[in-house]
């Protein structure tokens, strides 16, 4: 028995990530569809979020020398991070630039969002605890308050196609975290939360995504069968496997798409980095059901590999660089690549006696400095723009 711990968990640029046939706005082949059937990253642009690029834009101003290089990384898509109740708020306009960047380039855009507010979220970490408690009604909370707008703000913008990566950690904290009471104590209302969201989110232009962690979480045979065996709990409660697309991996995390690096760290692991995870858990998966489901696997900062003392460490490691970038399709079973965590944004305050602090923000692999999780941690974005592979 063997678990790893834990990930925290996470315009007109030129025409990023249209692989693949183009449709005209709303054409059959190009729509994402309910359920497992189409990867509705194909054939699509993606969303800009000027709230990222305006970060990376203060950025280059405060590094002139740099500039240049680092407008690139604004050419790129990144995930919209839907982390409490107040940012449902801010979903219309986010969805409304959407729309006016899909009528600007005549193409269907794909807003990639992240749903991350269940009640005791986290639950194995401290750095993105939430604001939703169990004990507080936290479940009522996370339907009316947290899903039920969200849901609605999808249902008025049916024109344009949304993937949604849901609860990052949860399912997999579910899987192997059973052992910590906090975990336990949030067993049923993470398993409530999701099956709610992927009824809710069953629209004919929203693809769902759960989240599977990573390699270096769920890569040994034990726990990929443990997760696999949650998820298909949670969709024979949902009503099925085809009521979501498929799976989200390494959502924040630092996993190489290719290296051997986690045969080192781990020889016991049969998946040392994330392709070989994406196979090794789509087969897993099929054994449960899975058939025809698609994978995403966010690349915002896994561009190195071999920066790692443990495996387990998540906490704004040190050396990253950006890695691949977003693309539809760039192997065969994966949907995209997806930079799913924005990169720059930090995953929890390295400050030992400040709120929040996880005291894997403070091992040695973790960047010194870091400011709370999701707000912008600029000298480690510098680094990733640095160290990017493929370089910017
Ligand atoms: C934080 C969120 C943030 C997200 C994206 C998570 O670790 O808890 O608040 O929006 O990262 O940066």
């Amino acid at each position: 028995m063997r678990h790893q711990v834990l990930s925290t968990l996470a315009l007109l640029s030129a025409a990023v990530g249209c692989a693949g046939g183009m449709g005209g706005i709303g054409s059959p082949d190009t729509q994402a569809k309910p359920g497992s059937g189409s990867n509705p990253f194909k054939g699509v642009r993606f969303f800009l979020n000027p709230e990222y690029t305006a970060s990376v834009e203060a950025t280059a101003k405060k590094h002139p020398d740099e500039a240049k290089v680092i407008r690139k990384v604004a050419q790129y898509p990144t995930g919209v991070w839907l982390s409490d109740i107040k940012a449902v708020e801010n979903l219309q306009g986010w969805l409304d630039e959407a729309k006016r960047q899909q009528v600007a380039s005549g193409k269907p855009t794909l807003t990639v969002i992240v749903v991350y507010d269940l009640p005791n979220r986290d639950c194995a970490a401290e750095s993105s605890a939430g604001e939703l408690k169990v004990e507080e009604n936290g479940e009522a909370r996370y339907r009316t308050e947290f899903i039920d707008p969200i849901a609605a703000q999808f249902k008025a913008h049916p024109d344009q196609p949304i993937a949604v990566v849901l609860e990052p950690d949860s399912l997999g904290n579910l899987a192997t975290n059973m052992n910590l009471p906090k975990c336990q104590a949030s067993r049923s209302a993470y398993k409530n939360g999701v099956v709610y969201a992927i009824k809710r989110f069953a629209l004919p232009n929203v693809s769902v995504y759960l989240d599977a962690a990573h390699a270096g979480w769920l890569g040994w045979d034990d726990n990929r069968a443990k997760i696999a065996k949650v998820f298909k709990t949670v969709l024979n409660e949902a009503g099925g496997p085809q009521m979501i697309r498929g799976f989200a991996i390494n959502t924040s995390n630092y996993t190489h798409l290719t290296n051997r690096d986690g045969a080192i760290l781990e020889p016991t692991n049969p998946c040392p980095n994330e392709m070989t995870y994406a196979k090794t858990l789509k087969e897993t998966l099929a054994m449960y059901g899975f058939k025809d489901h698609g994978i995403i696997i966010d690349t915002s900062r896994n561009g190195k590999g071999g920066i790692r003392s443990k495996w387990g460490d998540w906490c704004n490691i040190h050396g990253a660089g950006l890695g691949e970038r977003p693309r539809a399709e760039p192997a065969p079973g994966i949907d995209a690549y997806f930079w799913v965590k924005p990169p720059g944004e930090s995953d929890g305050s390295s400050d030992s006696s400040g709120p929040r602090f996880d005291p894997m923000c403070g091992v040695s692999d973790a960047a010194k400095g870091a400011p709370q999780a999701g707000e912008w941690f600029e000298s480690y974005f510098m680094d990733l723009v640095h160290n990017a592979k493929p370089p910017l």
